[in-house]
């Protein structure tokens, strides 16, 4: 991760410190985002961004000339008119200006790769199956397929995103991921340096709930937003008052191996009843693929259940209403939903639980892959 000495929010963002003097040469990357993200929300006119920025006329004539010079925003028509006077040239983010390659390395067995630009949208796609490789082994298959889709781009790479299971430091160095078998992994800058752009790592919770807040525009009641997502294992992403909940070591959210059921299945850490031994995608798939049509429903209520009971103390502690699950949408549905909703307001303060609303992924499977892109997009533009 390519990071300065300025300070650092939980995203990675550089931002100005509040006990520094803001110099004009400090104002520029603050303006330039400013308006971004002002844009970011639709086209507007240049006296719009005046408006809503609070930037003068003359700074934001200078700021969205720059923009326009770099290909990340152009003039995309004129504003009808109010008055009699002329129209207003209308601005609006260049969605193609530049690209990011994602990666997603949640699934057991494969690599699932995009091509993103900057309105979220993925333009291409690419899958590699992974046959049982880990360590440097894994981290050569992920080089090797950020390169290829760099070779296919005809717009400027901005930089590369990657979202794995595990926990990851805030310079992309992933100090554990057991299904890989990572230990303290430099991937974030062997990535870098073998493709010489920049690269952000993530937990894939974190990533998919990077990517489910951007597609709110940030306006959940009290930027608070809870992520769970059931893949290879169970973590959960946090959004605490707008900005990404890391924790002390970067665990935040680590739900998975929290004992839910004492007498349950034997986990792979030794203990039993871990919410990852009885909630997570390929079991699940396994247990259903077992039982007959009539025992679906109990079985999947069951799982609901058991992740009602690990999230409780979670949402009762914190007070959160929005929790938001994302997970193979063949696997999970409405009577898993419903009954972790259900327990969670079972185990709750009333005062707290009665609010707490849980629905699937807007993003349904590709949360992770736009969390990836939206890592890149945020460190490197400063906008959500
Ligand atoms: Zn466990």
């Amino acid at each position: 991760m390519l990071m300065g000495s300025r300070p650092v929010d939980a995203w990675g963002t550089t931002r100005p410190s509040p006990h520094t003097k803001s110099l004009p040469a400090d104002a520029r990357p603050r303006n330039r985002t400013l308006l971004l993200q002002a844009l970011l929300d639709g086209p507007q006119s240049r006296a719009d961004l005046a408006r809503v920025s609070g930037l003068t006329p003359t700074t934001v004539s200078v700021v969205t000339a720059e923009l326009i010079a770099d290909g990340l925003i152009e003039e995309v028509g004129r504003k009808p008119a109010s008055t009699a006077g002329k129209p207003a040239t209308l601005l609006a983010v260049e969605a193609d200006g530049r690209h990011v390659i994602a990666l997603d390395l949640s699934d057991d067995d494969r690599v699932e790769a995009a091509v993103v630009n900057l309105a979220g949208k993925i333009v291409a796609r690419r899958s590699i199956q992974r046959s049982g490789e880990t360590g440097k082994q894994t981290t050569q298959a992920v080089v090797r397929l950020a390169r290829e889709l760099s070779r296919t781009l005809d717009r400027p790479l901005l930089g590369v995103g990657v979202a794995t299971p595990g926990i990851v430091d805030d310079r992309g160095t992933v100090l554990t991921a057991a299904h890989v078998q990572w230990t303290n992994e430099p991937l974030a800058q062997r990535v870098s340096s073998a493709l010489k752009v920049p690269c952000y790592v993530a937990n894939d919770a974190n990533a998919a709930v990077l990517a489910e807040y951007r597609v709110t525009g940030g306006e959940i009641a009290g930027g608070n937003l809870l992520l769970v997502r059931v893949g290879a294992g169970v973590g959960a992403g946090m959004v605490i008052g707008g900005e990404l909940f890391v924790g002390d070591h970067f665990a935040a959210g680590e739900i998975g191996h929290v004992v839910v059921d004492e007498d349950g299945e034997l986990c792979k850490c030794g203990r039993r009843g871990c919410l990852e031994a009885l909630v997570s995608a390929p079991l699940l798939a396994q247990r259903l693929a077992a039982v007959a049509d009539g025992d679906r429903a109990q079985l999947l209520e069951q799982a609901g259940r058991h992740l009602g009971k690990a999230l409780a103390t979670l949402v009762g502690a914190l007070d959160l209403s929005e929790i938001v699950l994302s997970g193979p949408m063949d696997l999970l549905d409405d009577r898993f939903r419903i009954a972790a909703l259900e327990t969670i307001r079972n185990r709750t303060f009333p005062a707290v639980g009665r609010h707490v609303a849980a629905r699937f992924s807007s993003l349904g499977d590709d949360g992770v892959l736009l969390g990836a892109a939206a890592l890149v997009v945020r460190h490197e533009l400063g906008v959500v």
